[in-house]
């Protein structure tokens, strides 16, 4: 049996349970070396284990060794960074498996854009902020498919996350700026989320490149992007005690200072 896992963001705790408990029971790990954090294979994995790193291997190479393990009954952990649905690859492999008639399953991960929003103690669906979070990444040696160029999607000015895109910022920052976005919407640079050498850089869409290139980021790193980094918001209806849900009679309107939590962006709004 294939196991694709994901590893999360970074910080060795933030495997799944399950994904956890598949490491450990693997005869074969192959781990996506250049962003996977090998310290959890050191944590996880048995010290018999044969571990891979496919960061110099071709698709072609990592299904070859999934099929011999798979031929001589072991178990095999396909380990991808944060969430494998993510730029992960995982169709192509599960196709040629697939055609293999080898079976497998997928345990999803902690996806690096959950783990940029916690290490940024921030919340991307801000009420009269933003209700959608485009994931995107910056065309480069890879294209994008028409229609989803950056600029286009600009033009929505909702919280963004781009991937994969640290080292294209200067033209990041003209894409953005043909959209919503001005020179002063609010911009965060995540190094290396959930890592012990995690940093945060705050700056503005107009300043994104020059601020990655202060602090010398060009990979590792998402870029998010709009209001859900600046001040404002409103309440949620969720929690608010004239809003009747579900589960919760309405009872009095909420006092005046309390309709707005302008400005208290990180102690008081709802959690959910
Ligand atoms: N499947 C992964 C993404 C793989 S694409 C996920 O769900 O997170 C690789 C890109 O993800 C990197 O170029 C970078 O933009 C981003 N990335 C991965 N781990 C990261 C981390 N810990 N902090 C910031 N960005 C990260």
């Amino acid at each position: 049996m294939i196991h694709f896992v994901g590893a999360g963001p970074g910080a060795e705790d933030l495997i799944t349970v399950r994904g956890a408990e598949l490491l450990g029971q693997a005869d074969l790990v192959i781990y996506a070396g250049s962003l996977v954090n090998p310290s959890l294979l050191d944590r996880y994995c048995r010290p018999d284990a044969k571990v891979l790193n496919s960061a110099t291997m071709t698709l072609e190479e990592v299904v070859a060794s999934m099929t011999e393990a798979e031929r001589a009954g072991k178990t095999t952990v396909r380990l991808h960074t944060g969430d494998p649905s993510l730029y992960g690859a995982i169709r192509e492999q599960m196709d040629a498996l697939d055609r293999a008639h080898i079976p497998y399953d997928v345990t999803p991960g902690v996806s690096a854009f959950s783990g940029a929003a916690a290490a940024l103690r921030a919340e991307y669906t801000l009420p009269a902020v933003s209700q959608s979070v485009i994931i995107t990444r910056m065309e480069g040696r890879t294209p994008v498919p028409a229609g989803e160029k950056l600029h286009d999607l600009a033009l929505h000015g909702c919280t963004m996350v781009l991937f994969l895109s640290a080292g294209l910022l200067e033209k990041v920052q003209d894409e953005l700026l043909q959209g919503a976005y001005t020179e002063d919407t609010p911009a965060a640079i995540v190094y290396k989320a959930t890592w012990p050498d995690q940093r945060i850089v705050n700056c503005t869409v107009g300043t994104l490149a020059a601020a990655a290139r202060e602090n010398g980021i060009n990979r590792t790193a998402l870029i998010t992007v709009g209001g859900f980094l600046g001040a404002s918001y409103d309440r949620s209806e969720l929690y608010n005690p004239a809003f009747e849900t579900g589960f919760r009679k309405a009872t009095a309107a909420p006092p005046t200072e309390d309709t707005s939590a302008s400005g208290k962006a990180k102690e008081s709004h709802g959690q959910d």
